[in-house]
């Protein structure tokens, strides 16, 4: 399925993940129908995808070889669900992240397209058996996770439901290589995934530290964003153990896997994230960046161009 051209995906659900799943499946070639179930919703999603393309290419960051009109060209909106399907190989689905909604979607999705038609989710958090747990044939569901904006971080989880067909991985993360994101799998279905657990490993450990006095909120933030972070864009903490000794892996668990134990024998327990805690965290962050629009927009905006660069600086 995956080099083939003029092949149709449908994306159903047009916010902030929808759009930039339709840019990223355009610049790979592919013909994709967005479709929303609020009314007009689709073809606003299409006008913001129109002047986000524009823009990237103005900025000589598009991706692909298609120019931004040649792109455009291949993306259509719809109101409704059979139209935006017909066609379809694949579908993206990217609703609200509510259970019910994503079983109803399926349900509805799964009634207007063929057997081999592929069933993705770009859930963050619900495990597939649950997702998909009202469609018929499960054999061709599966999640595909992508990280925020996934135009530029282009890291794709592909979790599959217990019956999902070996084929079904292999092709979705030949299609998602192709449009040049960066797939891994995951071998089982688990709470969180594998992005997440590491995450929210961070995130704990970082609220403890602050909670028990240890640093402040914009310290522990720099040890991520001048340390761990800085290596991590490049390399992960296997590959980190295993250039971090002179003789490799064996090697540095020799010399520090005693150390590791005992520090991580020593973390607190999971934080509730509230209370004083949470208002004294939330305090210190506001007075580094207020948490008004126009402040946290222009955080986002720095961000993306950052993370934009450092995509130009992998390629
Ligand atoms: P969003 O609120 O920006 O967009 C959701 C869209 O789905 C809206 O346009 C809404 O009208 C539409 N919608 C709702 N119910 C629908 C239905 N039944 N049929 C068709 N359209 C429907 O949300 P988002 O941030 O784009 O998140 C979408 C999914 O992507 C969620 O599952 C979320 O967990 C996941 N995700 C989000 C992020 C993130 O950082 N935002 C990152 C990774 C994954």
């Amino acid at each position: 399925m995956s080099s083939s051209k003029g092949k149709i995906i449908t994306v159903v659900g047009s916010g902030l993940i929808g759009r930039s799943w339709a840019m990223v499946f355009l610049s790979g070639g592919y013909r994709v129908q967005i479709y929303d179930n609020q009314a007009g919703q689709a073809a606003r999603a299409l006008l913001e995808v129109r002047k986000q393309l524009e823009e990237l290419q103005e900025a000589g960051m598009l991706r692909g070889d298609l120019s931004a009109t040649q792109q455009l060209a291949l993306l259509t909106s719809h109101d409704d669900l059979p139209q935006a399907l017909k066609g379809a190989f694949f579908v993206q689905e990217c609703v609200f992240e509510q259970l019910e909604a994503k079983q109803e979607v399926f349900r509805a999705v799964e009634s207007h397209v063929g057997d081999d038609v592929v069933l993705s989710s770009s859930t963050s958090c619900l495990l597939p058996s649950n997702v998909f747990s009202q469609v018929q044939n499960r054999k061709r569901c599966i999640i595909s996770h992508p990280v925020n904006p996934p135009y530029y971080v282009k890291l794709v989880e592909l979790v599959p439901h217990p019956e999902t067909l070996p084929a079904v991985m292999d092709a979705t993360y030949a299609l998602m290589s192709e449009v040049g994101q960066a797939p891994v799998r995951l071998r089982k279905e688990i709470d969180g995934f594998a992005l997440n657990r590491v995450q929210y490993a961070i995130i704990a450990e970082s609220w403890r530290l602050v909670k028990d006095g240890v640093i402040s909120v914009k310290d522990i933030d720099l040890v991520m964003s001048e340390g761990l972070g800085m290596r991590y864009a490049f390399i992960g903490p296997m590959e980190t153990m295993h250039l971090n000794a002179p003789e490799g892996l064996q090697d540095y668990l020799q010399r520090y896997s005693q150390g590791m134990g005992r520090v991580l024998e020593a973390f607190g327990p999971v934080p509730d994230f509230s209370g004083e805690a949470a208002s004294q965290i939330n305090k210190e962050m506001c007075e580094l960046i207020p948490s008004d629009h126009e402040h946290l927009s222009a955080r986002r905006e720095r961000r993306d161009q950052l993370l934009m660069g450092l995509a130009a600086l992998k390629k």
